[in-house]
């Protein structure tokens, strides 16, 4: 097995990010909830991608690439992370976003356009657009640059959430199931498979905010990222669990994660995002109300940040 630490690796966030528990979500429920604070990641407004990018920025680095391209939506958290990331690092990012969602100064907008980000829109759904546009711009820079994919999810970027597996693990407390959000798939990808690396006995479970086939996408990704460790390990429907949190549509707000917003903001103090983190927390509520989770078990939600779009969408 070729270990995390042999890969390349440039350090963005602060890690590792805080557990603790939701005291009055928990009585609530009757259940033992905690959350793993992945948005106090400490760049940016914090986040899921930040992990994601200390590898995939590390391998833009190896290959000679001072300029990234990323891509997503408008009011993408992956976007702006990246460019946050990117500018720490004195590299340039060059966002090419789709045309789609609240593209006024607004969110992520509004970051990019205070770190002076280069932001170009593509009226398109079609990500072979995209690439296309990113090398027709890279071409005009002359110089090296580095394709990242939408939400840094490939093989490369799934390894920041194997390696938070692992921190999960060295915090101390047995998690039966762990709950996250699944937009473009790296970070469960990742998770599931550091579960079965490093946890064992917890159950990894995504709540889809998207309309992609995560049942394809969650072991394709899975394995790959196995195969970049060098693990051979067989990767079957068993080692993951999806549900379908996605309501009206990526990116538009759902009433049950509109409703998860307001008790996590109310009960917690803490906030989550429409997109997301509200949408997959709609999913642990209603998991904790089919009794999915049993009375002694602990239950780990994963903040994926979002922060963002609080201040955009809705
Ligand atoms: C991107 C994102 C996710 C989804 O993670 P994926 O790895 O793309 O599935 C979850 N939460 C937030 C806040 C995000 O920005």
């Amino acid at each position: 097995m070729r270990t995390l630490e042999n890969f390349p690796r440039v350090r963005l966030g602060l890690f590792p990010t805080p557990v603790h528990k939701l005291e009055n979500i928990s009585l609530l429920l009757h259940r033992n909830i905690f959350i793993k604070r992945d948005d106090l990641t400490g760049l940016g407004l914090g986040g899921n991608k930040i992990r994601k990018l200390e590898f995939l920025l590390a391998d833009a680095r190896a290959q000679g690439a001072e300029i990234v391209f990323t891509t997503g939506g408008a009011q993408s958290n992956h976007a702006m992370l990246t460019a946050a990331a990117a500018g720490k690092l004195g590299m340039k990012a060059v966002l090419v976003l789709k045309k789609r969602g609240v593209t006024e100064c607004v969110g992520n907008q509004f970051l990019e356009r205070l770190m002076g980000t280069e932001v170009r829109f593509v009226d398109t759904d079609d990500y072979a657009d995209i690439y296309a546009e990113m090398d027709r711009i890279g071409k005009e820079y002359g110089q090296p640059y580095y394709k990242i994919p939408c939400g840094g999810s490939n093989a490369l970027g799934s390894l920041g959430y194997v390696d938070c597996a692992r921190e999960i693990a060295g915090q101390g407390l047995h998690f039966d199931h762990i709950v996250c959000a699944e937009g473009s798939g790296g970070t469960m990808a990742g998770l599931a498979l550091g579960a079965k690396l490093f946890l064992p006995g917890t159950k990894v479970h995504g709540m889809m905010v998207d309309t992609d086939p995560f049942d394809r996408i969650t072991p394709a990704l899975m394995r790959e990222a196995a195969q970049l460790l060098g693990i051979s390990m067989e990767i079957t429907q068993q080692d993951f669990s999806l549900r379908d949190m996605c309501g009206p549509g990526y990116a538009i707000p759902s009433e049950a994660g509109n409703a998860a917003v307001t008790l996590m903001a109310e009960r917690e103090g803490i906030f989550l995002d429409p997109v997301y983190t509200g949408k997959a927390f709609a999913g642990l509520l209603e998991m904790a109300e089919e009794e999915v989770f049993e009375e002694k078990e602990n239950i780990l939600f994963l903040h994926s940040g979002g922060a963002g779009g609080l201040f955009a969408i809705q």
